[in-house]
């Protein structure tokens, strides 16, 4: 794998970039789809491509739970059982034993928790981590860390950026001292830790750079903290990382977001909000915010984004999505679905045109005022 710069923005942090992979090339800044149980909720893979989909994630913990990680191998990995053919990134799966299963305890080894569907006990640790994401196939593996949530306190941040240190190498030592599953390559990307505290950022940073091959994770962030707070140490990364690794900023988040890390010179994301919104009824467009089920939209004929080009915004209208929504009907699931997440890759494509044409910097400007209104 590697990744080659393209176009720096003269104004702001933002570039453009290309990462090669065995599955296929990604043009940087992207967005990546969660694909929590091997599929993007409610989407097909052909819809995911047509929808400009370059690269989606799926959920370690969730799939080494269901359907387990060596019946996806036999199946030729993630890409073969859910016969998505294009790059694929898999998590660690710390986040959700942090968030979703019952902690029993947190060593300096590794995690013990109770699955959140049966309470079955389980033992995460780096090579664990590592193994089932070789086993997954997925060509970005995530380093197992140890993310805080947003209120814990300087001692918890420091233990938990240690952790991090400590199971970088493992899982680095895990990748170098044992053979591949599948036949393509896949590349470990670590994570900073250190919640919004600089000094904690700045020795994680140091730490964890050192085994990145070709791409490194901002990981701890939008997990609850100030907005600032979070973009101080966004802006606090871009000084200190690495120019020349495509950077992942975990879990973020709004379309506003995404602009303002792009500035700030962050080249991936990830985040449920367009598919978990799109089923809640909120439609990102380019006017603003449209909460669908909202009762002025029962006999709204005009379709939702004139700007768009998706299966919604080509065929129905708005009061149809709305009846849709109402009763529950899967159809509006997947039209709403389709809709953000065409949003979201349309988005993070008008970022790439107007960074490579030089006109960026105002745009950008001009697209986070209009967010605010
Ligand atoms: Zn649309």
């Amino acid at each position: 794998m590697n990744f080659t710069l393209l176009k720096s923005d003269k104004n702001t942090s933002a570039r453009t970039g290309i990462l090669q992979t065995d599955h296929g090339t990604i043009e940087t800044p992207i967005f990546m789809p969660v694909g929590t149980h091997g599929a993007v909720k409610t989407l097909s893979p052909q819809e995911l491509e047509t929808a400009g989909a370059q690269i989606i994630l799926g959920n370690t913990y969730h799939l080494y739970l269901r359907p387990g990680h060596t019946l996806i191998k036999d199946a030729g990995g993630l890409h073969g059982f859910a016969n998505w053919e294009n790059p694929i990134l898999t998590d660690s799966g710390g986040f959700q034993v942090f968030s979703l299963a019952t902690l029993n305890k947190i060593t300096d080894d590794g995690v013990e928790f109770r699955s959140h569907l049966n309470g079955s006990k389980h033992f995460f640790t780096p090579d664990v981590s590592m193994d089932i994401q070789r086993h997954l196939g997925s060509d970005i593996i995530m380093a197992f860390d140890e993310c805080p949530p947003s209120d814990a306190d300087f001692q918890t941040i420091e233990t938990a950026v240690k952790r991090t240190a400590k199971w970088i190498k493992q899982c680095w030592d895990y990748l170098k001292s044992t053979p591949p599953i599948h036949s393509w390559e896949q590349t470990l990307f670590p994570i900073v830790q250190g919640g919004v505290v600089p000094e904690l950022r700045k020795r994680s940073a140091e730490e964890v750079v050192p085994f990145a091959e070709c791409g490194i994770a901002i990981g701890g962030l939008a997990v609850g903290e100030e907005k600032n707070a979070m973009f101080d140490t966004i802006a606090l990364m871009d000084n200190i990382l690495p120019k020349d690794h495509p950077r992942y900023l975990m879990g973020v988040g709004t379309p506003a977001d995404l602009v303002e890390s792009v500035m700030n010179g962050v080249d991936m994301f990830d985040c449920v909000m367009p598919t978990r919104n799109a089923r809640n009824g909120q439609l990102f467009t380019s006017t603003g915010k449209l909460n669908i089920r909202n009762g002025k939209y029962k006999d709204d004929f005009s379709i939702v984004d004139e700007n768009c080009s998706c299966m919604l915004c080509q065929n129905h209208t708005r009061a149809y999505l709305r009846h849709l929504l109402n009763v529950n009907e899967i159809y509006g699931l997947r039209l709403a679905s389709l809709h953000n997440v065409t949003y979201y890759l349309n988005l993070m494509k008008e970022m790439r045109t107007r960074i490579n044409d030089g006109s960026f910097s105002p745009w950008a400007k001009r697209y986070l005022d209009n967010y605010k209104k």
